[in-house]
This record gives C-alpha cells, sequence and structure tokens, in this order.
C-alpha cells in the first residue's frame, strides 16, 4: 500500500517529465488526502479540484493512480471511488 509521501504528485510512479508540469508540484501534499468527515472536508476536497483543474497532467496522474492501485487521496481532481467507476464505463466502439 502507498503512503502519503509514497504517492506525492512529485513523487513514485511517474516518469520525470509529467511530475515537473504538475500544478500541485509546490502544494502541500496533505490537501491531495482531504478529511473523509467533518466541517472541512467537502471545503478540502474542492481546495484539492481546484488546483486539478487548472493541471495540465491529469491524465498522466490518473494512470499512475491507477497503476499504483492508490487507496486514497485525490487524483486528477478524482477521489480514488470516482476514478474507479470510470475506469469501469464500458467503452464505445469506434464506428
Ligand atoms: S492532477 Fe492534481 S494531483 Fe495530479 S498532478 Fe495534477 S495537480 Fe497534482
Amino acid at each position: 500500500m502507498a503512503t502519503r509521501s509514497a504517492v506525492s504528485r512529485s513523487g513514485v510512479g511517474a516518469s520525470r517529465s509529467w511530475r515537473e508540469d504538475a500544478a500541485c508540484l509546490h502544494v502541500d501534499p496533505e490537501l491531495f488526502f482531504p478529511s473523509e468527515r467533518g466541517h472541512g472536508a467537502a471545503y478540502e476536497l474542492e481546495l484539492a479540484r481546484s488546483v486539478c483543474a487548472r493541471c495540465p497532467v491529469r491524465s498522466e496522474c490518473m494512470l499512475a493512480a491507477l497503476e499504483l492501485r492508490v487507496t486514497d487521496g485525490i487524483w486528477g481532481g478524482l477521489t480514488v471511488a470516482e476514478l474507479r467507476r470510470v475506469v469501469a464505463l464500458p467503452r464505445r466502439q469506434a464506428s
């Protein structure tokens, strides 16, 4: 299981090139592990999502999260549960 320090957005599971472009490169990694409960949870989640929304490497981040089989955190603006739902969506066939 990956730890918070091990899954820093500027950390493991990725090539150096995309990590350097991450919008969260100089943001406290704890922002991407918001509390699951409490008054500030929704605010923390939206704050993390706002950083991801302007990130040019969201796809790379999400792929890294899937490869690492992360169990918590915000990746590409999605929670792990949201990320798993996106991956589980059936793909359209090309016509
Ligand atoms: S998508 Fe979000 S968590 Fe992922 S690298 Fe970009 S800013 Fe960081």
